[in-house]
């Protein structure tokens, strides 16, 4: 897959083997930028000894609005090996993390599984949690059943032309959906132990953008016809202007309340009941919190 890539639905075609990189720009390699226990993820992933995230360099996503983009577009990270990334996740599981969170990991998925091979050898035995900006295309996924035990993806949009526009990829809401399927066909709704513990499932992330531009409805819809009403859904309130998307006019403020209200509402009429605990943020506690 990486002679001629093919492991995101973008398809660049090139020899990432021969030091070629398309459009994630990343080579035969793989970079992180930091890793370490998180507590500000899900409560089903935190619990008391937080995720074991690690942040991949890179992406295959071209999101103007990026609140990471230093990692995911400007390249901020260390190139490591197999054995360094094998013992990131065994650092993390001794830590005491529940789970090992990969952070934006399409691109890498074969290095991934390079490097799992080496840490299960040595031990690991925590939940995988793929936690993706949801363009991952099939024949990728397919190589991660009964690998990954929790996968975590965005449902970004569900108009091709904003994803266009605001992600760089032209069939976003289709290779999205095939990919929730496939995701939902593997790991089923999310399971959470009596310690209150993801142990397996899916587990969306829907981030409200201003004037709509998110396509809730119509992912909302989605989620409780063809998934499960079961689908445990973070819909998000914290977006807030960075990046690039002061350049684009209606990307220039935070959501407020009354989208953020409207798309839990839109949820909930569609009988979707598993919604993480919501909260909206005023603009001014989002500039404290960043
Ligand atoms: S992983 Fe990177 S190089 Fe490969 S198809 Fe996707 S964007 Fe292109």
């Amino acid at each position: 897959m990486l002679e001629a890539c093919c492991v995101c639905p973008r398809r660049c075609g090139v020899n990432r083997l021969a030091s070629e990189s398309g459009k994630c720009h990343i080579t035969n390699e793989v970079m992180v930028s930091s890793y370490g226990p998180h507590f500000g993820e899900e409560a089903p992933l935190v619990g008391r000894y937080g995720s074991g995230t690690i942040f991949f360099t890179y992406c295959n996503l071209r999101c103007v609005f990026c609140q990471n983009y230093s990692i995911s577009q400007l390249g901020e990270g260390v190139v490591v090996s197999r054995e360094g990334l094998a013992s990131m996740m065994l650092d993390l599981q001794a830590k005491g993390c529940h789970n090992i969170n990969l952070v934006s990991p399409t691109h890498v998925v074969p290095h991934i599984l390079d490097a799992l091979e080496l840490a299960v050898a040595k031990g690991l035995r925590l939940p995988l949690v793929y936690n993706s900006g949801g363009y991952d295309s099939l024949e990728t996924l397919k190589l991660l059943d009964g690998i990954v035990d929790i996968y975590m993806p965005d449902m970004k949009y569900s108009d091709d032309k904003i994803a266009e526009q605001l992600s760089g990829v032209k069939d976003y809401f289709e290779a999205n959906r095939a990919a929730v399927k496939e995701m939902h066909h593997q790991v089923g709704d999310l399971e959470i132990d009596e310690h209150g513990i993801a142990q397996s499932g899916l587990l969306i992330r829907h981030l409200v953008l201003p004037y709509g531009l998110a396509g809730t409805r119509e992912i909302v819809c989605f989620l409780a016809q063809e998934i499960s009403i079961n689908t445990y859904l973070n819909i998000m309130a914290q977006y807030h202007p960075c990046y690039k998307a002061f350049d684009i006019p209606k990307l220039s403020r935070p959501v407020n309340q009354q989208e953020f209200s409207e798309a839990i509402e839109l949820a909930q009429k569609q009988g979707l009941n598993r919604l993480d605990k919501y909260q909206f943020m005023s603009p001014l506690r989002l500039i404290l919190k960043y």
